[in-house]
């Protein structure tokens, strides 16, 4: 195991130069009231800059990363951040901006934020945008808050619940829950689809809205949309859209065609910005005209040429700090500017073929719940293998050994021993390849020598973890352990 960098601390040993004072010193014990200020010495490791390269280049290392290969994880897509990027977002001008910059000396930035609004109107069809949110499921709760918002300004206060179907990501009802809803689910039918006669037995005047992702989260596109919209639309419900599956979408249909209300973005799932590691993110919600008044505050416009901040007076409030995580923004910003409506669309286009190929290659060698062609992603389960003693987290685990991080396991939650792929467009043939070769060999293997199987990871820093032990038992604190 590596050592921690406490381990490898020295004392005295440093790893930096300050230059000589040349301000007048302050007495930290003057200037920070003293019920603030720390009693013991803040522990910090002790190592020289080459200590301190060598660990983290060591640790980077040992973690899987889309640098290094192909993820096929659904429902989660980008696999890929282009390096164009981070050139933009290191730009003096937007990386050293302070947040508290008067718009008049702002213009750049806030002409980019417009700029990346518009395009994200024009992408979902719909007329209202807010970058501010930094998640999706934190976009999913702005949406809800504006929802509340909408019917509490139409004194219409007996609307207290949210739909949504059996698949939805587990996000969608906490969403609903923490922003006040009652959460009530609506069946799936046998082809995955919403059961439109189960959501026609549940719609009121309680209903405050529909929550669903489309394509839904086995990778089908829901053709009762329209007719959705209309019943939900006909009780006096709103329509959200989760749209962290539309890598399917762009530039083919929006959420505005659909009926929808409300979408949430993903950035760092269709719009090329880093995914993972709890870092920074963002998710612009777009809004359909009844929502426009209660969007987050402040919004960004335009008066002619010039570009300012507008408080608009029915704002459900601020969902984030200033204005959003701007640097994130500005890499999807150069994401969309690099490829055009064309190529956006070729995104999709390319996404849809590729996790149909894949579909069709491993067809044989897995169960396939939904037996019909795919969107951006498709869904397999691994009951055939469970028969016989293997389970999907033993495949995902072997995936491993082979140079692949494993797809999304056990969701969506009503398919079996789900396995949810997702290759998106930027893998090529050979790498779709690859991925289908090591999941056809994982397949035999589950028959011929399933301890492989059972044991994995055999090749990876770190192998199999007794998981009930370590949920019962966590203990990730060095002081704790000393
Ligand atoms: C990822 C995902 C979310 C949540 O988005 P985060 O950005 O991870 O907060 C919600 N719904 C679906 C379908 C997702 O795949």
């Amino acid at each position: 195991m590596e050592k921690l960098i406490f381990e490898k601390s020295s004392e005295g040993r440093k790893g930096y130069t300050l230059p000589g004072l040349d301000v007048p010193e302050v007495k930290i014990a003057e200037s920070i009231p003293a019920d603030l200020l720390r009693e013991n010495e803040l522990r910090l490791p002790e190592v020289s800059e080459n200590e301190l390269s060598r660990h983290f280049i060591k640790l980077s290392k040992l973690n899987f990363n889309i640098e290094e290969g192909m993820y096929p994880l659904g429902s989660c897509t980008m696999k890929y951040n282009p390096k164009v990027n981070e050139v933009t977002a290191s730009i003096p001008g937007f990386a050293n901006l302070h947040p508290e910059t008067k718009p008049e000396n702002a213009q750049g930035a806030l002409r980019m934020l417009y700029e990346l609004g518009e395009a994200f109107k024009i992408i979902t069809g719909l007329q209202g945008v807010t970058l501010q949110p930094s998640a999706g499921s934190n976009g999913e709760f702005a949406g809800i808050m504006m929802i509340r918002a909408y019917h509490i300004d139409r004194k219409d206060d007996k609307r207290t619940v949210i739909l949504m179907p059996d698949s939805a990501h587990g996000t969608n009802p906490s969403s609903a829950a923490i922003g006040g809803f009652k959460v009530q689910t609506v069946a799936s039918r046998p082809d995955g689809r919403v059961d439109v006669d189960d959501l026609r037995s549940k719609v009121d005047e309680t209903i405050a809205g529909f929550m669903i992702t489309n394509p839904n989260t086995i990778g089908l596109f829901e053709e009762d949309i329209m007719e959705i919209g209309e019943i939900i639309h006909g009780c006096g419900g709103l329509m959200y859209m989760d749209g962290a599956n539309m890598n399917a979408l762009l530039g083919i249909t929006t959420p505005g065609k659909m009926n929808f209300d409300c979408i949430h973005i993903n950035v760092h799932k269709t719009f090329s910005t880093p995914h993972g590691g709890g870092g920074p993110g963002a998710a612009p919600v777009c809004v359909s005209d009844k929502l426009v008044p209660y969007l987050p505050a402040p919004t960004v416009v335009k008066n002619g040429d010039k570009y300012d901040f507008e408080y608009k007076e029915k704002s459900m409030g601020k969902i984030h700090a200033f204005f959003g995580n701007f640097s994130v923004l500005l890499r999807t910003y150069t994401y969309i500017r690099m490829l055009g409506s064309e190529g956006l669309k070729g995104v999709s286009e390319n996404a849809i073929i590729n996790a149909n190929y894949l579909l069709a290659r491993l067809r044989n060698d897995f169960v396939v719940p939904y037996d019909e062609k795919c969107m951006h992603e498709c869904v397999l389960s691994g009951d055939r293998q469970k028969e016989i003693g293997v389970s999907t987290k033993d495949m995902a685990k072997r995936l491993m050994d082979y140079g692949f991080h494993a797809p999304t396991v056990y969701f969506p939650l009503i398919v079996h021993e789900a396995m949810l792929i997702e290759p998106t467009e930027t893998e090529s043939y050979e790498s779709l390849n690859q991925f289908a070769d090591a999941m056809i060999d994982i397949a035999k293997e589950a028959v011929e020598t399933p301890e492989k199987l059972t044991n994995a990871p055999l090749n990876a820093p770190v192998k199999r973890l007794d998981d009930a032990l370590a949920a019962r038992n966590l203990n990730i604190s060095w002081f704790s352990r000393k």
